[in-house]
């Protein structure tokens, strides 16, 4: 017996691989917060007291951005303080629970320049009135990410630069270095709370330097080994 839909299912985000005409399925988007010490210094908190935490964008806000082209970047309905986040992007060929640091990055595909997109003002009224952080982190399109380079071809990333310019001018300029949690280290410390999937990517965090963004401007962000992508605020 044929089963069918009540509708066409939505087609969910599907992310470029560098060099292939290959796609990446995604499933669920996790983010670290506050993984930058100095960008913790700058949100208000200690990052020398505090455990990591970790919060969804949701899966379907993915934005494949293409290599080598500017692509457009919706500026969500509800804010009048819209921020970057750069950040590294970490794309999941396999998962599972309770995975040990020795086999975690087993697990990555690959690795992708890309945005947390944050609506700050919201963000700011949900910490203060202790409400959850979706609405401020899962705006259409507020997870903009380039063509993933597959680990076979660039490795595994834990140091070089990661900047993220506004109209050509630097905002955020760090280093993978600089992450309080690793790649490793996250996806163990994620596997506790959840089951892994192929298709899941996790935003590994943002150094300093997070602003506004407004229509009209071209954001920049590139990472080491990475290349950049580009998005006109429109
Ligand atoms: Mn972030």
């Amino acid at each position: 017996m044929s089963s069918e839909f009540v509708f066409a299912p939505v087609p969910r985000p599907v992310l470029p691989v560098l060099g292939t005409s290959a796609l990446f399925p995604a499933r669920r988007a996790y983010c670290i917060g506050r993984n930058f010490a100095a960008h913790a210094r700058e949100m208000g908190h200690d990052p020398t007291r505090e455990p990591p935490f970790f919060f969804n964008k949701s899966g379907d806000a993915l934005q494949p951005v293409p290599y080598g082209r500017a692509a457009k970047h919706p500026y969500p309905s509800m804010t009048s303080n819209y921020h970057h986040e750069i950040e590294m992007v970490v794309a999941l060929k396999s998962g599972g629970t309770d995975i040990p640091e020795s086999e975690a990055l087993d697990h990555v595909f690959g690795y992708a320049v890309g945005f947390d997109m944050t609506r700050r003002d919201l963000q700011d009224e949900a910490k203060n009135l202790r409400r959850p952080w979706d609405v401020s982190k899962s705006a259409e399109a507020s997870g903009p990410v380039g063509p993933i380079h597959p680990v076979a071809t660039v490795g595994h990333l834990s140091k070089g630069f990661i900047r993220c310019a506004v109209d050509g001018a630097v905002k955020q300029d760090g280093n993978l270095d600089q992450m309080i949690w690793s790649v490793a280290e996250q996806i163990v410390i994620l596997s506790k709370y959840y089951r892994l999937e192929a298709g899941d990517v996790i935003f590994s965090g943002t150094p300093e330097g997070v602003g506004k963004v407004e229509r009209g401007q071209r954001l920049t962000g590139s990472i080491e080994g990475l290349g950049e992508i580009v998005l006109d605020v429109a």
